[in-house]
């Protein structure tokens, strides 16, 4: 059964850092069921990035794997000049790619902080400069979209909610919600649409011992007012909304997609 049935990006192109797995790998395949060509990006899991381009051209759809690691600024220029160069331009950056390294503060090494930062913030901001200056060069082409391009940043409900154990990852999320609101509010102008997705607890590998034991799930779902942990296929859907013209006056908004976990759950009862 197909997640999505409209083709509302027919004849656009995408292209979505760390797709080779997780969240990343399930807004690729809902973009190409939605139409759109679709670059996965990888940073050394090939095969796994393979496997997804499989699974789209099965559904019929067009992709391609590209390698970059989004925290290099070389890396990331040449992987755009090989999308573009393949497809002729660019209409959809998800910036999905991001890491947890983590470690209570007084033992947080400068290099657990950095690479955080490298990753979750500095590379969306890679990725993003060249997307913008591709949308900027090509402009509105009305056949395929009232925008220039749209870009969604994969951020996190801890944008918002503190993190103990966690303050680098916090931190860059933190971070990455003034990234996207700044960068809206400044290309809007142009016709460009920029927005995020901040997803609750989702099963996916970068937070596996929070849910793989019926313990920790249960010790989860105490978070969830919904009741249920996230599937990727929740962040699939609203980013491939975010990504068409059915979204088209959004701009600089975050979706939280948590079952309610910003709800402050503890004031149920406890408030
Ligand atoms: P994941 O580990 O499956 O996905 C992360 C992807 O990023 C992987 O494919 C990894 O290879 C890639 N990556 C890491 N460093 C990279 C680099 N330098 N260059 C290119 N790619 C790189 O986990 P996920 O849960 O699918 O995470 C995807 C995004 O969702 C992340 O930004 C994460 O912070 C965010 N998120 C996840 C959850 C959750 O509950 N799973 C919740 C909130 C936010």
């Amino acid at each position: 059964m197909p997640l999505i049935i409209e083709k509302s990006l027919a004849g656009q192109r995408a292209l979505v850092t760390g797709s080779s797995s997780g969240i990343g790998a399930a807004i690729a395949v809902a973009l190409a069921e939605a139409g759109a060509r679709v670059a996965i990006n990888y940073m050394s899991d090939a095969e796994g990035a393979g496997e997804i381009v499989d699974q789209i051209q099965a559904l019929g759809g067009e992709a391609i794997a590209v390698q970059a690691d989004v925290s290099q600024e070389d890396q990331v220029i040449a992987m755009f000049q090989q999308v573009i160069g393949t497809w002729g331009s660019l209409d959809i950056l998800v910036n999905n790619a991001g890491i947890q390294l983590d470690a209570p503060f007084v033992e947080m090494t400068l290099k657990q902080w950095e690479t955080v930062m490298a990753v979750n913030l500095t590379g969306q901001f890679l990725c993003a400069r060249e997307a913008v200056k591709e949308f900027l060069r090509r402009g509105v082409v009305p056949e395929l979209s009232c925008s220039a391009g749209k870009i969604i940043c994969n951020s996190s409900v801890h944008d918002i909610i503190p993190w103990a154990g966690h303050v680098n990852y916090s931190a860059s999320k933190g971070g990455l919600l003034m990234f996207m609101k700044s960068l809206a509010q400044e290309v809007a102008h142009d016709k460009i649409r920029v927005n995020a997705v901040s997803p609750g607890a989702i099963k996916t590998p970068i937070n596996r011992s929070a849910w793989e034991t019926p313990e920790a799930e249960a010790d989860l779902l105490k978070l969830i007012p919904y009741e249920r942990v996230g599937e990727s296929a929740d962040i699939a859907r609203a980013v491939v909304w975010l990504a068409s013209d059915a979204s088209d006056y959004v701009v600089g908004t975050t979706l939280y997609i948590d079952g309610g976990m910003t709800l402050y759950p503890g004031f149920r009862e406890g408030g």
